[in-house]
């Protein structure tokens, strides 16, 4: 997506650790003509599924799976919660995630009534690194026996391995910018 490259370009930030900074745009502040954009960009990309719920987590991933949904004729969102410590009950669906900025391990949770074996699920987020959180989330998506009808990022950092262990699983993923390579001074995307 050219919009959103020329945009990485222009604002992002290169962070020590393969951080790849876009606070001013996506992950902090965020352009909501942008989000437009790629909502629309998601919903032209798996536009012959028949979604009936969109799937992401919290915290960045939620502004964008809102507005993309209204380009899914307003299909609901749903967000995994991390949380620090579950008690596991059983209306809840939890999973494991080690996140890739804060180098922590999170319990995940969904409750099991806003997601069903009758749904077709979009899974949305922000970034793919080493897809652990991809991975959580169709974990739940698993467990709850919905139909998952693909995986849309906005950035996927293409040197990491996630990009890679999601697709060999079959996943139709779809990603509107993939970065080859970053440093303090140059990134360069795969076409
Ligand atoms: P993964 O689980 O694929 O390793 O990492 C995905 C999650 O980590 C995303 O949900 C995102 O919040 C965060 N993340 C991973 N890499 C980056 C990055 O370079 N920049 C930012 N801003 N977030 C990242």
């Amino acid at each position: 997506m050219q919009l959103l490259k020329e945009r990485i370009l222009k604002d992002g930030t290169v962070k020590p650790g393969n951080v790849l900074k876009v606070d001013s745009f996506l992950n902090h502040q965020i352009d909501i003509q942008l989000l437009n954009e790629i909502g629309k960009e998601f919903k032209r990309r798996f536009a012959d599924c028949p979604i009936t719920k969109i799937l992401t987590i919290e915290a960045s991933g939620i502004g964008i799976a809102c507005i993309a949904a209204q380009y899914f004729d307003n299909v609901p969102v749903v967000f995994a919660k991390k949380t620090q410590s579950i008690n596991l009950d059983g209306e809840m669906y939890s999973t494991k995630i080690e996140s890739f900025t804060h180098k922590k391990v999170y319990d995940v949770i969904l409750a099991k009534k806003f997601l069903t074996a009758e749904d077709h699920v979009l899974v949305i987020d922000d970034f793919l690194a080493n897809g652990c959180a991809m991975l959580g989330l169709l974990d739940i998506v698993k467990k709850s026996g919905a139909a998952l009808e693909g995986a849309g990022i906005v950035i996927e950092k293409g040197f990491q391995q996630g990009g890679k262990l999601i697709r060999d699983m079959g996943v139709r993923l779809e990603s509107l910018a993939i970065i080859d390579s970053m440093t303090d001074d140059s990134l360069t995307f795969r076409e």
